[in-house]
């Protein structure tokens, strides 16, 4: 018997550990990185759309200016699919600036230093 070691498509870790099945009997994965961003994945993938690797080259392309439907026919995927990946990166990407937006607001007076002067 061959055993070869799942790896989390994101950060590369081994440290994955089984985590029941696809409603079509295929096996997921979760990663028990704590860093890592993604939490379930599977070894492979029924639909191109939902493969890591066409995900990224599609936000490369548009941001090289391909047009949906560009992008959607050199990956062999769907126009709506291309707008899925679009809309769920800019959510993702949206996300870090508030964390560090939030991290910045340090430098203002807090209010627990009027509420020491009331007591
Ligand atoms: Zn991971």
């Amino acid at each position: 018997m061959v055993s070869v070691p799942v790896q989390c498509p994101h950060c590369q870790s081994t440290e994955v550990i089984k985590a029941g099945k696809q409603a079509n009997g295929v096996q997921r994965y979760q990663c028990q990185n704590g860093q890592c961003e993604r939490r379930i994945f599977l070894l492979h993938y029924q639909h191109r759309g939902r493969v890591p690797e066409v995900r990224h080259q599609v936000v490369d392309m548009a941001l090289n200016g391909s047009g949906v439907r560009d992008t959607a026919r050199v990956l062999r995927i769907s126009p709506t699919t291309v707008i899925a990946v679009l809309k769920k990166s800019h959510r993702a990407a949206t996300r870090q600036p508030h964390v560090a937006a939030s991290s910045s607001f340090t430098h203002h007076p807090r209010p627990c230093r009027t509420r020491r002067r009331a007591r």
